[in-house]
């Protein structure tokens, strides 16, 4: 992978200034430079795998809470995981992103051997991401040794009043623990925000990047909140895409060197919010592998995209959007570029 060592992470007082002053166009193009200048022209890929709806956890703005009794609740077992596995990656992807609510069905016993196993049939020549919520510093240990790589755990907003409330009573102060006993654990940590939540201040998109830049993430995730009908959010506003787009390129000035996925909450809000994610600075992109059955009851929000696709599909459908950008998809690993 191209790196150039040159390219410096914008300051404090810098991003303030473009947060509140700045031309969305002009940060876009900043960012875009940027990410050509550390990433070049280059598209990573990472297949996604939501392998449980199950969820203990309410969190107010997630269609898969515990309290909604409308969804149709599913979980992957070890074979089918393995099975998906191995056809994403006889279709080339070196990178798999293991997703679930909050399942105390899958015991620690069970996911050290569900990473063990996917780690055996790709002969070690593929990333294992998981995304499986706050678990104990012991746990995160476990995943690690038994050959996790990395771990996705957005802290959502980083205004404390409005991450508890949002978040059912769960603090912000222990995501950000979990996010440290992560990082003690030995991953690549990824983390991230929602766009546009209701409640946010004048400053809590910057108080968002500031974090993510703080936190020296080496995947920054975020994407536009939607409101899904069945959560107590159910009427509150969707942020325009032109919103998601700016926190994009401003989160790229922030951190040159993180993976940053252009996401499917982007493509869902608008027919081409991926791409202009992906104008604005994010390198990443996450083709969903989940069978279409399972996909179609993994409802995070509303109007997800693709649901009736495979995997495969999915692959060729974002290989020939990236063509009208001048990018390529790269099947390569893809490490942290902090640890590579
Ligand atoms: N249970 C795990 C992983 C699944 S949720 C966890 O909570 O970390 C994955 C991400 O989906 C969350 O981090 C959140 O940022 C996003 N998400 C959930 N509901 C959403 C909504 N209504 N709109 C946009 N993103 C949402
Ligand atoms: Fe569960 Fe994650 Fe949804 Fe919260 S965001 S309810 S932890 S799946």
């Amino acid at each position: 992978m191209m790196t150039n060592t040159r390219v410096k992470a914008a300051s404090r007082s810098e991003l303030q200034d473009l947060y509140y002053h700045g031309d969305t166009k002009e940060i876009a193009e900043k960012a875009r430079a940027v990410t050509e200048a550390v990433h070049g022209k280059q598209v990573l890929l990472r297949g996604l795998v939501e392998f449980s709806n199950h969820c203990s956890m309410n969190c107010l703005y997630c269609g898969i809470r515990s309290a909604n009794k409308k969804v149709r609740r599913y979980r992957l077992y070890m074979e089918s995981i393995f099975s998906i596995i191995k056809t994403g990656f006889k279709a080339g992807l070196r990178t798999f992103v293991l997703q679930s609510g909050e399942d105390n069905w899958f015991t620690q016993e069970y996911l050290c051997g569900v990473v063990r196993g996917i780690k055996k049939i790709t002969n070690n020549e593929a990333a294992v991401t998981l995304s499986c919520g706050i678990k104990s510093r012991k746990e995160y240990q476990q995943l690690f040794e038994a050959g996790a790589d990395r771990y996705l755990l957005r802290f959502e907003t980083a205004d404390p009043r409005l991450h508890k409330y949002i978040r059912n009573g769960s603090t912000l102060e222990e995501r950000l623990r979990a996010l440290e006993n992560l990082r003690a654990a030995g991953f690549q940590l990824g983390s991230g925000f929602m766009v546009g939540l209701p409640g946010e201040e004048a400053e809590t998109g910057l108080e968002n990047i500031l974090l993510a830049q703080k936190l020296n993430l080496d995947m920054a995730g975020i994407g536009p909140f939607i409101p899904h009908q069945n959560t107590p959010l159910a009427g509150s506003g969707q942020s325009p895409i032109e919103k998601t787009v700016r926190m994009t390129a401003l989160l790229r000035l922030a951190l040159p060197y993180a993976h940053l996925p252009a996401t499917t909450a982007a493509g869902s809000v608008h027919p081409e919010g991926r791409e202009m994610m992906i104008q604005g600075g994010a390198n990443v992109l996450m083709p969903n592998i989940t069978p279409p059955e399972a996909k179609s009851s993994y409802l995070l929000y509303p109007g997800k995209i693709c649901l009736d696709e495979s995997g495969v599909q999915c692959i060729g459908c974002l290989s020939t959007r990236m063509k009208p950008l001048d990018r390529k998809l790269d099947f390569s690993i893809g490490h942290s570029l902090h640890t590579a």
